[in-house]
């Protein structure tokens, strides 16, 4: 793997630098965490000024409306914005970094027509419906069902842990099509509109007091036989595809983001007196290591997704395992350098040290990342 910049990429850096030091200062200010419709405008008042200065969906494939952008000018992009403080992706989150891609890999032209150019224009934001209450980690245990009739499905059914269902046009959808298959074969990955009569939307109350997710109740919800993706009952395939690319590339920004934490980190311990106590010191310098190890894995996934079709291989389930860890570390940290100042600093810094314990389990669990690392990467036996 050659690390180095070509000319090119300097350029690249070099303009897109310029252009952040232009537009970020007339940004309005992040809603607090706990507004929804806020930050949903917000963040997609965002992605429409990525979108018209031409740097929306830089890594999606230019036939999909992407900028078909190297995987090297990806990471340019996040480290850039990153550093200047740019807005991340929040509420555009399934949209453009799973949803979106999966439509882009597996969708028709009409599919990839009508549900891509809104979310890289940022008008229309995506939700996840794929857990529910009896199918987390077992995800291929899902109830909720879906009839044809005519040209629709009829979906019954629930779901949970459903990130900005309140704020979601759409909903990646995973619904039985076939009761009677083996489990994993009678499942389909559908496009649903959240605005359909029999959705509910409950939000669910975080331990930040923000509703950042909810529950879903489907009730006899009508979706167009023409809003499934893949074949009918061959879901499990497409959603392998959407989960690759969650746990591939979507917390890739986040590590850039958690290196600058880091980074202010060290600051303060220096500006305070902590950093002469040794054991802190040590705990900085191995965090330190561990989100350089991250850069360097990511590097390496998103140039290896590339070089095999853009879909990300079995190495995101490592990445995904190690970043959470050192996340929740990093803020453990964070508030030991802090001190009691840590419950007096913003609420943003607050709800990012909270839902940084949640990170071990969304988008699959540890133990469930470790089982794949087990099977799937170091071959070892199947513990069922
Ligand atoms: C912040 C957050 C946001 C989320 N957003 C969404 C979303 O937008 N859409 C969505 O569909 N879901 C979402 N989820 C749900 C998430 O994907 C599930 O919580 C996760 O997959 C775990 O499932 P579960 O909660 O049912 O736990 P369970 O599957 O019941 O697991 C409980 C415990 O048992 C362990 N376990 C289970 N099976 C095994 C096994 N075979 N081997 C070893 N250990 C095992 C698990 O690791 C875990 O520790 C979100 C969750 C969080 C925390």
């Amino acid at each position: 793997m050659d690390l180095t910049y070509t000319d090119e990429e300097q350029e690249f850096r070099a303009r897109l630098r310029e252009w952040l030091g232009k537009v970020l200062p007339e940004l309005p200010p992040k809603p607090s965490p706990d507004d929804w419709p806020g930050r949903r405008a917000h963040d997609l008042g965002w992605q429409r000024r990525l979108y018209d200065a031409g740097y929306a969906g830089l890594h999606w494939p230019a036939d999909a409306g992407g900028r078909g952008a190297t995987p090297t000018q990806h990471l340019i992009f996040l480290e850039e914005t990153e550093r200047a403080g740019a807005p991340y992706v929040g509420a555009n989150f399934v949209g453009l970094l799973h949803a979106g891609p999966t439509i882009a890999a597996e969708g028709t032209a009409e599919q990839r027509a009508r549900w891509l150019p809104p979310v890289l224009r940022g008008d229309e934001v995506w939700c996840q419906g794929f857990s529910e209450p009896d199918a987390g980690s077992d995800l291929a245990s899902l109830r909720t069902r879906a009839v044809r009739d005519g040209d629709d499905y009829v979906v019954t059914g629930s779901k949970i842990w459903t990130s900005h269902a309140e704020v979601a046009d759409w909903c990646e959808l995973l619904v039985r099509t076939d009761p009677h298959a083996a489990k994993h074969r009678g499942i389909s990955w559908l496009a649903m509109p959240m605005d359909a009569p029999g959705v509910t939307v409950r939000p669910l109350r975080t331990l930040a007091g923000s509703a950042e997710f909810a529950e879903m109740f489907l009730d006899e919800v009508r979706v167009p036989a023409a809003n499934r993706v893949g074949e009918e009952n061959d879901g499990w395939r497409v959603t392998m595809v959407t989960l690759s690319f969650e746990r591939g590339t979507a917390f890739v920004g986040e590590v850039v983001a958690c290196r600058r934490v880091l980074a202010a980190l060290a600051r303060e311990a220096r500006s305070t007196g902590r950093w002469d106590d040794p054991v802190l010191r040590r705990r900085l310098g191995r965090l330190y290591g561990e989100f350089g190890a991250l850069w360097r894995l990511t590097q390496w996934n998103v140039s290896d997704a590339q070089r095999t079709g853009g879909v990300p291989g079995t190495g995101g389930s490592v990445f995904k395992l190690r970043y959470s860890h050192a996340r929740q570390e990093l803020y453990d940290t964070a508030a030991e350098v802090l001190g009691a100042g840590a419950l007096e600093a913003d609420r943003e810094w607050v709800a990012d040290r909270l839902s940084s314990l949640s990170y071990t389990i969304a988008a699959g669990t540890s133990q469930i990342q470790q089982n794949i690392v087990a099977e799937r990467i170091l071959g070892l036996p199947k513990g069922r």
